[in-house]
């Protein structure tokens, strides 16, 4: 048994940094990653020619103050997104070019819908309480709608109710008609409405790390190389009233307190002992994810910029349903990242990555034309298969959840405290909400021990 004063289980964003702030406020950690790797829902491939890809979480946008201190603390900078061209919108077949969140170039009773629609939407975030959504006015109400109901009732035009249907629906990774209304305010007022949550230039994808995500996470596991396992998944954690042990398959831990920053939606695959109290329990059993994804077309050069288009494309229903420009931040290969959610992406999830490929760049080709349709490289990350994320990209709330249950999603269960971007009422589902999910872990925990 080897001990320490604290463990954390999982060593994505939430879980390094929760382990970072209490070793440099003088604590041992252990911390404990059933992957063989650290950064869990982020992912950077680094190759031989310095050039990187991000197969998960890629962007920040400006308010993520947490992510970006501690970029700063660790040297690492930024570099904006490519935008200097016309996004473009492909419905029924046909594509709009256009600039800025709402496609204005769409029929006018089209733009106009979805123009409503966004008003509707930022209202409804404005009188979203962040840290306890289901104390909201109409909490009750939304959190017996779903999204799909939403849309069908406040979007009338058709292709307005697609777009956004797939906007909104896809970035939770699932139909609208899995989704609690409230729960999706509730992530878009965590992040400061729709504006943010769906735009791109001042918004969630304004920038990205220069080398990745892995520029950040990987010096955060160097600094925890001596007190970090991989390839060790957590089975169990059982509390007394000295500590808690974390068992797995070939080790057993000890610590005061555990810090569990793994996603909602797997974390009932642990064995608490004794049981944890009913709401959260149950809250483990409640709290999906959904299917993503996430490809890179890599080419000689980035061919659409010539063509006056950023690569930011969305297109519902599609194997491609949206693009956007990944490239690196000096000169390199032009990148387009694709990212297909919900039922699509499952579909996708089933067929033979030959045939997947096929689907994918067949739809490339369609809308960017024949250039598309020769990448010198394909990559495909299927985080719906990924055992330790449990689906992509985030856990979500069915109807009646965070009504009933949401108020166990912070609240630590004696020993056992809870990290994870969705244990964040700021930047819930965002790298951003993860790091302050974690150093809100390590807070928590010094101040329990502190006034035991
Ligand atoms: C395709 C995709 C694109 C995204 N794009 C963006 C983006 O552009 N910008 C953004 O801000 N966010 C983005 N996100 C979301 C972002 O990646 C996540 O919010 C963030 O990485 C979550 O960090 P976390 O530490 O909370 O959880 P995770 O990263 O999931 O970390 C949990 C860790 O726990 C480990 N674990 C699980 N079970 C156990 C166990 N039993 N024992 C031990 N370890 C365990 C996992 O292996 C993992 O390493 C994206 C996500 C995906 C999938």
């Amino acid at each position: 048994m080897e001990d320490a004063d604290y463990i954390v289980v999982g060593a994505g964003f939430a879980g390094l940094t929760a382990a970072l702030r209490l070793t440099q406020a003088g604590h041992s950690v252990l911390v404990i990653e059933a992957r063989d790797r650290p950064g869990g829902r982020t992912f950077t491939e680094t190759r031989a020619d310095g050039s990187y890809i991000d197969h998960g979480g890629t962007w920040v946008g400006p308010g993520q103050d947490r992510i970006h201190a501690l970029m700063a603390e660790l040297g690492v900078r930024s570099y904006k997104q490519y935008v200097d061209g016309q996004a473009m919108m492909l419905v029924d077949g046909k594509a709009h070019r256009y600039g800025g969140t709402i496609p204005w170039s769409m029929r006018p009773w089209v733009s106009g819908n979805l123009a409503t629609a966004f008003l509707e939407l930022r209202r409804m975030c404005a009188s979203i309480p962040v840290e306890a959504p289901w104390d909201a006015a109409r909490a009750v109400r939304w959190d017996a709608t779903t999204l799909a109901q939403w849309l069908e009732w406040h979007v009338p035009v058709r292709q307005a109710r697609r777009l956004l249907e797939m906007a909104l629906a896809g970035s939770y990774t699932s139909a609208a008609s899995e989704l609690s209304l409230l729960f999706v305010v509730f992530q878009l007022a965590s992040a400061g409405g729709p504006d943010f949550v769906l735009g791109v230039e001042g918004a969630a994808e304004d920038a990205r790390p220069v080398g990745g995500m892995g520029a950040i996470y990987r010096p955060m596991a160097d600094r925890l190389a001596d007190v970090l396992s991989l390839g060790a998944p957590a089975r169990s954690i059982s509390q007394d009233s000295a500590g808690v042990t974390v068992r797995c398959d070939s080790r057993e831990v000890r610590g005061s307190r555990v810090i569990v920053a793994v996603p909602v939606a797997i974390a009932g695959q642990i064995v608490y002992e004794p049981a944890l109290p009913v709401d959260r329990s149950l809250l483990h059993q409640r709290m999906p994810s959904g299917a993503v994804l996430k490809c890179h077309a890599l080419y000689d050069e980035p061919f659409w910029r010539a063509d006056g288009l950023t690569g930011q494309s969305a297109a519902p229903g599609t194997a491609a349903a949206v693009t956007i420009d990944a490239g690196m931040h000096e000169e390199g290969p032009g990148v387009l990242a694709i990212v297909t959610e919900g039922p699509t992406a499952r579909t996708l999830s089933r067929m033979a990555p030959a045939d997947r490929r096929a689907a994918i760049i067949d739809a490339l080709a369609h809308r960017f034309g024949p250039k598309a349709s020769v990448p010198i490289e394909f990559t495909q990350q299927d985080w719906t298969a990924e055992q330790y994320s449990g689906g992509g990209m985030i856990s979500h709330a069915p109807p009646g959840v965070l009504t009933e249950f949401g108020h166990a999603l912070r609240p630590a269960c004696g020993r056992i405290h809870w990290a994870g971007t969705e244990t964040s009422a700021v930047m819930y589902g965002f790298v951003d909400g993860a790091v302050r999910s974690g150093e809100r872990a390590a807070r928590e925990v010094l101040a329990a021990d502190a006034a035991a």
